[in-house]
């Protein structure tokens, strides 16, 4: 996996987050409270760059959560120097695929073999 490829989609991935915790920050009452009950209040892009709060996560609706944790799974595994590769087989998950999905972590025949057993 080539790192122009990494990086460009770590920015992906950092636009998404921002994009997510942005759009919380504006739309819910409840985490107004709650970011206004801070100390010193963050603007959305410190939200976005440090670890997630826990009130923020507390905040968050479950699927919101499940994108958020996703796309954090996969900042971290850029970190890791492991983005890319399949976190089930190993195999290179295909370029195509992360363009689509930046913050897939498995490639499609787990995907798609996971799916089968959760369902
Ligand atoms: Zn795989």
């Amino acid at each position: 996996m080539d790192k122009k490829f990494i990086d460009k989609m770590e920015r992906v991935l950092s636009a998404q987050k921002k994009e997510i915790v942005s759009a919380l920050l504006a739309d819910r009452e409840e985490y107004k409270e709650i970011a206004g009950g801070l100390e010193r209040p963050k603007d959305p892009v410190d939200y976005a760059s440090d670890d997630i709060d826990r009130n923020l996560l507390e905040a968050l609706g479950s699927a919101e959560l499940k994108r958020l944790k996703g796309i954090d799974s996969a900042i971290s595994r850029i970190k890791q120097g492991k983005y890319g590769n399949c976190i089930k087989c190993g195999q290179p998950i295909p370029k195509s695929r992360l363009e689509a999905m930046p913050s897939a972590l498995m490639c499609i025949d787990c995907k798609s073999a996971e799916e089968r057993k959760t369902r």
